[in-house]
């Protein structure tokens, strides 16, 4: 695989709250390839986001990063100064958070949030100049410029206000987006539509993408590489082709399962029995084990490696020990 766009290496988040620790990424390591989109999927609350905000910068006040990095080219976004990285987000790594629609100041309209956008980082357009990058962004999500420049955020839908916010983000034509849930506010129709839309735009200048969702068939349809995460782990990455049609880790292979008993509305198949585990002191063994139907003993007294298999598959089981290629690494 050439150099990826951002490569996660053994990235380790936990939350301090009242009762103790909340383990909320633990050793996660994927690269982000380049000129793709890559999905991180997984259910509410397995730490998706908490990955997104440890590499955006933007987790909360409670949270520590405890380890690892995250490589844009020679440069690790987690040791970056504060000036650094205020160069750097929007120009080169635009981030649109989860209902990030909130966060469109209401007294503001549409054209004010360019003008701020453009001012906050540093922007050399003139009035003019930045009026028709607004219409070009405005242009690439599908809206009416001039109409939506001149709205307040209420005056537009759910959907319309996601497109100003990817919008916003295409300003500087950044070369990674990242999106956390673009599409969860949405109806069935409006999602349907921005599925689309985000097909278009990653083509048209071959973004690289990551994308945040808890909707498997979402990233069915856009990802071309995929992040599974499951109780704060990441316990599969590969090309989204082979990890749909081949799933390795008995997560993604129930996952898929319930994903076929919806589409087919076969009754009698059920998700995943079980509930995922609490990230206030989850095992130290395999943290699938009290839901995987394939567990043996050592899966209750060992944490699995995320093994190799291959040049771009990784697998966090110990069902695939013998079988990896090259290292594994240690947890
Ligand atoms: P969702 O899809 O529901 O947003 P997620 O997969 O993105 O979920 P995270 O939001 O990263 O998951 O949360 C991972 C874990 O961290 C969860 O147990 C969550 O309750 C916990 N968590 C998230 N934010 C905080 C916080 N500020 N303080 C304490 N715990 C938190
Ligand atoms: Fe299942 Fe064991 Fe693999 Fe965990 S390590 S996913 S329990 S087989």
């Amino acid at each position: 695989m050439d150099s990826p766009a951002l490569d996660i290496r053994h990235l380790d988040v936990v939350y301090q709250v009242r009762q103790g620790l909340v383990y909320a990424a633990h050793d996660i390591s994927f690269p982000v390839p380049r000129g793709k989109v890559t999905a991180v999927v997984g259910e509410s609350s397995s730490g998706k986001s908490t990955i997104i905000e440890a590499m955006t910068r933007t987790l909360p006040p409670n949270a520590r990063v405890r380890s690892g990095r995250v490589m844009y080219g020679e440069r690790d976004l987690l040791s970056l100064s504060e000036s650094e990285l205020r160069s750097l987000k929007w120009v080169s790594l635009a981030y649109v958070p989860q209902a990030a629609q909130q966060s469109l100041n209401p007294t503001l309209t549409v054209w004010q949030h360019y003008e701020e956008t453009a001012r906050a980082h540093g922007a050399r357009w003139d009035r003019d100049g930045l009026r028709r990058e607004a219409l070009r962004t405005l242009a690439m999500v599908k809206l009416p410029g001039e109409r939506v420049l001149a709205s307040y955020p209420h005056q537009l839908s759910g959907g319309m206000k996601q497109r100003v916010l990817i919008a916003l983000a295409l300003l500087f034509q950044p070369e990674i987006l990242v999106l956390d849930e673009p599409t969860a506010a949405l109806d069935v129709l409006t999602q349907a539509a921005m599925v689309e839309l985000l097909k278009e735009i990653q083509a048209q200048r071959n973004y690289t993408v990551l994308l945040v969702t808890h909707d498997i068939a979402i990233a069915g349809e856009l990802a071309d590489y995929v992040a599974v995460i499951y109780g704060g782990e990441l316990v599969e990455w590969g090309p989204a082709d082979a990890v749909f049609q081949d799933p390795q880790h008995p997560y993604t292979q129930g996952l898929l399962r319930s994903l076929m008993a919806v589409n087919a509305d076969i009754s009698g198949i059920q998700a995943i029995p079980g509930d995922s585990p609490s990230l206030l002191a989850p095992p130290r063994f395999c943290r699938f084990s009290p839901r995987c139907p394939l567990a043996f003993d050592r899966c209750h007294r060992e944490r699995p490696f995320l093994h190799e298999l291959g040049e771009a598959r990784r697998v966090r089981c110990h069902l695939f020990e013998r079988e990896e290629a090259s290292h594994a690494h240690p947890v």
